[in-house]
């Protein structure tokens, strides 16, 4: 099944849900307008549907590879890089005045699902590369800006995220990487690093990593984490490419999925040091590693999204084709897209979706307000509301793309399983979002313990305003097409303000509840929000078909669905959360009596 960008959906939702041509209308996007979002969006999906999707089963297949200490990736992904770079898709939202394009954050997003869409082991390494670009937009020196920041821009040098080590993975206390002062102000980095997504590869000249390290002497913890540039050739004063520096790959990871993407252990340091230079002060490397970190959760909450709706399109397709058993008019086999079942799971794919995507919109309309809101205190407002989206942003969307590839192969019964199909290699392709980039778990306890007490949980008060508010408005509004929407919707904004008070309440009290509910609390917080971003989508087709335009009708069905029969969950997942930490105990007793 061949991919369909989305692109369509996409700019409805940045319009009705993330109100984005508001935005524009307003002014706050300087002189761009959206006929120039639309055809930015619409050609991204041309080039990804013509150029990028094409490599995504082959890719699966071949997988790079490595040979000799270097990574050849899968054929055609070098080309179709080069292509994708010299088009100016790596500078969507990277500044004008080092060649970027100086889009707002929700034009990226867009982009970034569709790349994601059409192949997810291809998009990492440009995700990457863009976080990378931001944390040294915002710490680096201005040196290193000058260097690196226009190559890195135009795709011709990529980057990459050095955290993980073999003893600290969520713990980035545990980080052991060295790194010392040498005479001419530079550094040499020592150790190594694993599971570094594009660590090494052949698409492009150079390859800029970010590496967390600590310094002789620093305190112990992430305090004493320092981050470097290190470069995989150094850079001669004129610019050009000079020596290797003592950085390899030392192998890449046989995985689950995304074989395309290669997975690299690196090591620093065999013969004398790698050559590095700071990125911000020395002990404050995580706070200029959160730019990029805070970067990437976005996008990889965007490739949930992605995966999620390329699995919805191929289950499609596939129940109109398949045919079994008698459908509701009783004539011959029917396709299976006619059982009452099948429609279930199919719908359940999209409104997860189109719920995830606003999500994210949302969260990147906050960023675009938090950087150019009239108001001080409007952008400040922005920026605690991103701060507190971009867990639930990463977590649901990545969760929401394992269920929906998951239905996705259901769809298709055993052909789901067979690889020929396509299905399962979504599946296996998106099961590492979940993990990657903070796992799941750790950003539910971000979202518990550091967010919700922004601005002395003034913000989180504001989101269920917000939530209440797009209920009240489908209330008002009296369609039948929502059905129970505005019940629905209310309850689950109900069931979140109890729960987020007692939240708020065990992180003085009684912290191991707060940490036992946090994934569930995470879950209630994506479905009561996804729900109002359906809705405020079902608002806008409804406000169409009163002007004589039915052609969006169908996403007023879709809010409903996700509310009566999603959403509807939010008051026991309350009740769950309600009884804290207690049912886990005495844990020892209950999970360790029959390993
Ligand atoms: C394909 C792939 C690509 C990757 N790319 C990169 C990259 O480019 N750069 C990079 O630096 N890293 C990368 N990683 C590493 C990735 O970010 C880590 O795997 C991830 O952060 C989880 O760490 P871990 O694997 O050590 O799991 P662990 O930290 O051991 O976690 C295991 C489980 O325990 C839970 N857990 C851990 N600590 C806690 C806690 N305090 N409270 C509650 N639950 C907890 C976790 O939620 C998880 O479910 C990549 C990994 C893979 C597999």
């Amino acid at each position: 099944m061949p991919y369909r960008s989305p692109a369509a959906d996409i700019l409805f939702s940045l319009s009705a849900v993330a109100g984005f041509k508001g935005m524009i209308g307003q002014g706050l996007m300087g002189d761009l307008d959206w006929d120039a979002v639309t055809s930015i969006v619409e050609e991204a999906g041309r080039f990804a549907t013509e150029e990028i999707a094409p490599l995504n089963r082959a890719g699966d297949l071949a997988g790079a590879r490595f040979e000799n200490g270097v990574v050849r990736t899968a054929d055609g992904f070098a080309g179709v890089y080069k292509r994708w770079a010299e088009a100016g898709w790596n500078g969507v939202s990277a500044p004008a005045e080092f060649g970027g394009m100086g889009l707002p954050h929700l034009v990226n997003v867009a982009c970034t699902e569709i790349w994601n869409g059409a192949s997810m082991a291809f998009a990492l390494c440009p995700l990457l590369t863009e976080g990378a670009i931001g944390a040294l937009k915002a710490h680096g020196s201005r040196e290193l800006v000058d260097i690196y920041l226009a190559p890195m821009i135009a795709g011709k040098w990529t980057g990459t995220m050095n955290l993980t080590e073999p003893q600290a993975g969520s713990d980035l206390n545990a980080v052991r990487t060295r790194a010392e002062r040498a005479e001419d102000g530079s550094y040499r980095l020592f150790g190594q690093k694993i599971f570094i997504t594009y660590g090494e590869h052949d698409m492009a000249e150079n390859i800029v990593h970010l590496v967390l390290a600590r310094l002789p002497g620093a305190p112990p913890g992430t305090r004493g984490l320092s981050l470097f540039l290190s470069p995989k050739f150094l850079v001669n004063a004129d610019r050009s490419l000079g020596p290797r520096n003592d950085l390899r790959c030392a192998g890449i990871e046989h995985k689950l999925g995304i074989h395309a993407s290669p997975t690299c252990v690196m090591v620093y340091g065999d013969n004398g040091g790698a050559r590095a230079w700071i990125i911000g002060e020395e002990n404050r490397g995580l706070a200029a590693m959160f730019v990029m970190m805070n970067a990437a959760r976005l996008a990889v909450g965007t490739q949930g999204v992605a995966i999620a709706d390329r699995a919805y399109q191929q289950a499609l397709a596939y129940s109109r084709e398949r045919r079994q058993g008698r459908g509701p008019k009783g004539e011959g086999m029917a396709p299976i897209v006619e059982h009452a079942d099948v429609q279930r799971m199919l719908m359940t794919m999209k409104a997860s979706v189109h719920a995830a995507r606003g999500i994210c919109h949302l969260t990147g309309a906050a960023l675009d307000l938090a950087a150019h809101a009239g108001a001080e205190s409007e952008r400040a407002a922005a920026a605690d509301r991103a701060a507190l989206l971009t867990p639930i942003a990463k977590a649901f969307s990545t969760d929401i793309g394992d269920e929906a590839a998951s239905l996705g192969v259901q769809v298709h019964g055993g052909m789901g399983y067979v690889e020929e199909t396509g299905a399962a290699q979504h599946m296996r392709d998106s099961r590492i979002a979940a993990i990657y980039e903070g796992a799941n778990g750790i950003h539910a306890i971000d979202l518990v313990q550091r967010k919700l007490p922004l601005a002395g949980g003034e913000t989180v008060r504001r989101e269920i305003a917000f939530i209440r508010e797009v209920a009240g408005a489908v209330r008002e509004r009296g369609s039948a097409r929502f059905g129970l929407t505005a019940d629905r919707l209310s309850e689950a904004a109900g069931a979140l303000e109890g729960t987020t008070r007692a939240m708020l309440d065990w992180l003085r009290t009684d912290q191991n509840s707060a940490l036992a509910g946090a994934s569930l609390y995470l879950r209630l917080f994506g479905l009561a929000l996804g729900g109002a971003c359906l809705a405020k989508a079902g608002l806008a087709a409804e406000a169409l078909a009163a002007e004589g335009d039915e052609s969006e009708i169908g996403r007023a069905g879709l809010a409903r669905f996700f509310a009566e029969k999603l959403a509807v969950v939010a008051p026991g997942l309350a009740r769950a959360i309600a009884s804290g930490g207690a049912p886990l105990e005495p844990y020892e007793a209950i999970i360790g009596s029959s390993a």
